[in-house]
């Protein structure tokens, strides 16, 4: 028996795993797949606090303090960089959308400034191109490898007692007096005190007999990986205005080499299907063209390079576009960690911090009253602002 069950194995759950071993909890994670086979290792994996909700902002900023240490804290390499973050404006309209976004960062005590031309921008980044205008510059931002960083929080989980069930599948959380009492995966049930959903986009399969469920529009995005080249982007690319589907785009390029770039936010079209054990959706051809474009109009040297590999991510999007962090009152020892809306990669270690607290009982290490459960109300009238920023 455990005490506690984490649902999940991309990085929320992963560093919720870690933090509870670390405070001396025995946990057990239970994923469907293999480690980071979701959002966690779909992600561009950007570790971004410019462009934040300012209600989001404080835990990104949480986040990238834990993100400095974090290699030595866990004693293996995540592929962590901190080269900043370019948010780029090429049409008139962006320039008061970068500006405020700077105004807002900047009031909170984020780093970041505005750059006004091309040359301003084109002296960190030469590789982008002369008719990007403006853009806003953040030089804590940064960006890590998700399978890598996945992976190191696991082993050192493990190392602290966690145990690991992949290629298990949670069919119910199980409760007794209104309880948690454990899950019951396809293989058995296993006893715990308290259950940790960090399931990405599913799971509310396994709330709706609680009468519970976060709302959420699942949302697709397609990715474009490059063969590897020379060194010349440091740091992560997104665009001012992403509600514009067609040219949306945001991008990077790993330390191997390669670069790896996302469409903008698409409605998801295709099956997720099980290929050797992995869940795989197939981007269309028109959204892999788009996306080869979009960026390649930014940064044109990506267009002279191979495609080694391509797929779609799912995008677990909330109304307003902020995660559920939160205890569920009606079933003790139930706690919610989803709905990232395309940004919870760099949050996974100040998500890691706050469930542990939950589930351990104590305060959280900063306020999350903006992520309860409560906040969506009725179901029905829920509503969803549009498209989100990511990157
Ligand atoms: C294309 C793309 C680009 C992105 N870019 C960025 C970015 O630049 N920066 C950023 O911060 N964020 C980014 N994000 C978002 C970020 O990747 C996610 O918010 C984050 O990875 C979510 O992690 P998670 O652990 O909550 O969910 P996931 O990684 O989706 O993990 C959930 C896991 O739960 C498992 N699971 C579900 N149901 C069950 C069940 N019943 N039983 C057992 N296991 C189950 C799933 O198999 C899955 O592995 C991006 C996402 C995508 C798709």
């Amino acid at each position: 028996m455990s005490d506690v069950i984490v649902i999940g194995c991309g990085i929320s759950g992963a560093a919720t795993a870690y933090e509870l071993a670390k405070a001396g909890r025995s946990v057990t994670i239970v994923e469907r797949y293999h480690p980071a086979a979701m959002a966690s290792g779909w992600t561009l994996a950007g570790v971004r606090q410019s462009g934040r909700d300012p209600r989001e902002l404080p835990l990104a900023m949480a986040a990238v303090r834990i993100w400095e240490q974090l290699d030595r804290e866990l004693d293996a390499p995540t592929g962590y960089t901190q080269e900043g973050n370019l948010r780029i404006g090429v049409a008139d309209a962006d320039i008061p959308r970068l500006r405020d976004i700077v105004a807002q960062g900047t009031a909170q005590g984020l780093d970041l400034s505005f750059l006004p031309d091309s040359a301003a921008i084109r002296a960190f980044a030469p590789a982008i191109s002369p008719h990007v205008a403006a853009a806003s510059y953040c030089p804590t931002d940064g960006h890590a490898d998700p399978d890598l960083t996945v992976n190191a929080y696991l082993r050192a989980a493990g190392r602290l007692g966690a145990r690991t069930r992949f290629g298990e599948c949670v069919q119910a959380i199980e409760t007794r007096g209104g309880r948690v009492s454990g899950v019951r995966t396809d293989t058995g049930v296993l006893p715990a005190d308290a259950v940790v959903l960090a399931s990405g986009v599913f799971g509310n399969d396994l709330l709706a007999p609680f009468g519970l469920s976060v709302p959420l529009a699942v949302k697709c995005v397609t990715v474009v990986r490059t063969r590897p080249t020379v060194p010349l982007l440091a740091q992560v690319l997104s665009v001012a205005d992403a509600s514009n589907a067609e040219a949306a785009c945001a991008g990077r390029q790993q330390n191997d080499g390669a670069f790896r770039f996302t469409s903008g936010i698409e409605d998801w079209t295709e099956q997720l299907v099980e290929r050797a054990g992995r869940p795989v959706i197939a981007p269309k051809a028109a959204a892999l063209a788009a996306t080869i474009g979009s960026f390649g109009a930014v940064v044109p040297a990506s267009l002279d390079l191979g495609v080694e590999s391509f797929w779609c991510g799912l995008i677990d999007q909330t109304p307003d576009a902020l995660p559920v962090l939160d205890g569920v009152d009606r079933v003790a020892g139930l706690f919610l960690a989803r709905g990232f809306s395309g940004h919870g990669f760099c949050l996974g270690p100040v998500t890691g911090r706050i469930m542990a607290a939950l589930v351990n009982g104590e305060a959280p290490p900063l306020p999350i009253g903006a992520f309860a459960l409560s906040r969506f109300g009725e179901a029905e009238q829920v509503r969803f602002d549009p498209v989100t920023l990511h990157g």
